[in-house]
């Protein structure tokens, strides 16, 4: 079958699932109102949880970064492209997180691509919760290692695959907190078994960092876990974007050494390491900010105990209401839409076939009023 037969193909298959994915120019009014096509929302379907992409002190921090440094970076770190402001985020992140070393990536799929292909070599193996981010399966399953993936959030799972014998290296992975179903991992349990296989554990933080642990230092801090590999991403708590990969002195030399995605691809520019270290000074005093944030989860979630739909076992900023089929998750996200409020859905390949669902989140940028509104809508939908 040639390219073109095979595009079409796809594209009609995506249509026929009720699967087609709309990418439109939205304008962010605030964290908490986006507006669509000439029509206002209020916003329930952003990472930013604690608004600090709009925080006056982050923008003016990127502002003075690029009147000081200019747009971007100009090269890779290994050529010139990096400066003390990305020595000084990294060691500040080494330092808050106490790990010897943080490399910066200009994304947390970079990164994860970039960890995973360095060390999973033929002989390893690699062992992922089954609701693993794509870029962390997608790293694994194209690696020369073998993939196996446990049954999510289940230690016990993951004891039955490590007690088979191997020659090689074996890697855990994991997430902090789920990107889809806000359920946070059970850390210290996984870290023990992984302990015990001697494996190294490998957790992706992406939605944990800056909202949940002490001054926001994420779920391993909350759980007392020390991963050999933690992955924090700026696009989420941050309000920014980029990751970091934080491990001890030989693993980061060798990352640095040795990966292409680092060694091949142009650093983050100066300015946004002002910025990151500006969000980062918020996260730090941002207590208030998660406390709030906090309170709407625990408003939302006592409003919707008689809703219809599985709400997700949730804590998180996260609330996954499981509608099943993917045309009833585009309905009611249609309906909320009617009603003022902007929630997408989320349909498989994202999540398990059957559980289309629509991912609300919330963040300390709302108001109560907001998540009033949002659950007069949803009971509306009800019926
Ligand atoms: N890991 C997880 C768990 C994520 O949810 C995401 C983003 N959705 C990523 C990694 C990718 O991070 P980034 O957006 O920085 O590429």
């Amino acid at each position: 079958m040639g390219w073109s037969q095979r595009i079409d193909e796809a594209l009609a298959a995506r249509r026929a699932a009720d699967g087609w994915r709309l990418r439109r120019p939205v304008e962010h009014n605030s964290v908490r109102e986006i507006t669509l096509e000439g029509q206002r929302y209020r916003h329930f379907s952003s990472n930013d949880y604690l608004g600090l992409s709009q925080h006056p002190a982050v923008i003016a921090a990127w502002q003075q970064g690029a009147a000081e440094t200019g747009a971007g970076a100009g090269a890779s770190g290994h050529v010139t492209g990096y400066s003390r402001h990305h020595a000084q985020l990294e060691a500040e992140l080494a330092d808050w997180l106490g790990y010897s070393r943080a490399l910066l990536f200009i994304s947390g799929f970079a990164a994860n691509q970039a960890v995973i292909h360095l060390l999973a070599e033929k002989q390893d193996r690699i062992f992922a919760d089954k609701l693993a981010h794509a870029s962390l399966l997608d790293a694994a399953s194209h690696s020369p290692a073998s993939l196996r993936r446990f049954a999510h959030n289940q230690p016990e799972s993951l004891a039955k695959l490590l007690a088979t014998p191997s020659d090689g290296g074996t890697l855990v992975v994991t997430e902090g907190v789920f990107s889809m179903d806000g359920d946070s991992a059970p850390l210290a349990e996984i870290a023990e078994q992984t302990r015990r296989g001697n494996g190294w554990l490998l957790v992706d933080d992406a939605h944990g960092i800056g909202v949940t642990g002490a001054q926001g230092r994420g779920s391993c801090w909350q759980q007392q876990v020390k991963p050999e590999l933690l992955i924090v991403t700026f696009g989420k708590g941050f309000g920014v974007s980029g990751a970091a990969l934080l491990c001890d002195d030989a693993t980061a030399d060798y990352v640095e050494q040795f990966s292409r995605h680092l060694i091949y691809s142009t650093a983050m520019p100066p300015a946004q390491c002002y910025a990151l270290l500006a969000a980062l000074r918020q996260i730090q005093q941002g207590d208030a900010l998660r406390e709030k944030l906090h309170s709407h989860i625990a408003r939302f979630r006592a409003g919707a105990a008689d809703l219809p739909w599985q709400l997700g076992a949730s804590a998180s900023a996260i609330q996954p209401l499981i509608v099943g089929e993917n045309s009833a998750a585009l309905a009611l996200s249609q309906r909320l839409a009617q009603a003022g409020c902007w929630v997408s859905a989320i349909r498989p390949p994202t999540v398990p076939p059957g559980t289309a669902r629509l991912r609300i989140t919330l963040t300390a940028a709302h108001h109560t009023d907001d998540i009033d509104r949002l659950l007069e809508a949803l009971y509306d939908a009800a019926g």
